[in-house]
């Protein structure tokens, strides 16, 4: 899924992105990278991304931040921790991923119909509402938000699944204490 090599200019790049990148956590040792490239040699998915770990960490570092933030590389991040074990200068690959990945959604610059950000948003709406989640309701509003046609595709699982008990279409569960579990959840500690 590699992405044609554009020329970037000087004026694309933003020392403010890399600033913010930094104070996150995960991304503070972003400017000790040396570009040895051995996060992207030991990360399975490599060959799946629009951009290595090796070039998301470069291009944050350099401040493109647009690029970084519209790339399909940070929500293809699985989270296995290679790229963070083996990474000669102790930057904390994953995690910075998922700094981006959060400045992404704070922007909305993630790609609208890629199934893993709906899913991250989806997810993380539905444990604020409820506390907890409802797998057949994520399935579903994720086939709608993405893909509806994989719904009707699944029709015929998902009934299967709702007759012999497994799924649950209408049932509301809730935890006690959603205020305190948002207040947690919410970065400046006050319930939402
Ligand atoms: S392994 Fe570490 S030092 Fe090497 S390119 Fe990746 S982030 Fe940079
Ligand atoms: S944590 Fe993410 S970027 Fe690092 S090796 Fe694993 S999949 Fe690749």
């Amino acid at each position: 899924m590699k992405i044609k090599q554009s020329i970037r200019y000087d004026s694309e790049r933003s020392s403010q992105f890399t600033k913010e990148v930094v104070s996150r956590p995960g991304g503070e040792m972003i400017q000790a990278c040396i570009q040895c490239g051995t996060c992207s040699g030991v990360c399975p998915l490599s060959n799946y991304m629009d951009r290595t770990p090796r070039q998301i960490i470069y291009l944050a570092r350099e401040g493109f931040g647009d690029e970084v933030l519209h790339s399909r590389t940070i929500w293809m991040c699985t989270s296995c921790y290679a790229c963070s074990v083996e990474c000669p200068r102790g930057i904390k690959i994953t995690d910075a991923m998922y700094a981006l990945k959060r400045m992404a959604i704070e922007r909305g610059t993630y790609p609208r119909r890629f199934p893993i950000p709906v899913l991250a948003r989806t997810f993380f709406a539905m444990v604020r509402r409820n506390g907890r989640t409802n797998e057949s309701q994520l399935a579903a509003i994720l086939f709608l938000k993405t893909n509806w046609l994989q719904l009707l595709n699944n029709a015929r699982l998902g009934l299967d699944l709702i007759r012999t008990g497994r799924f649950s279409m209408f049932k509301w569960e809730r935890i006690e204490g959603r205020a305190e579990l948002n207040a947690i959840l919410s970065d400046d500690g006050k319930p939402e």
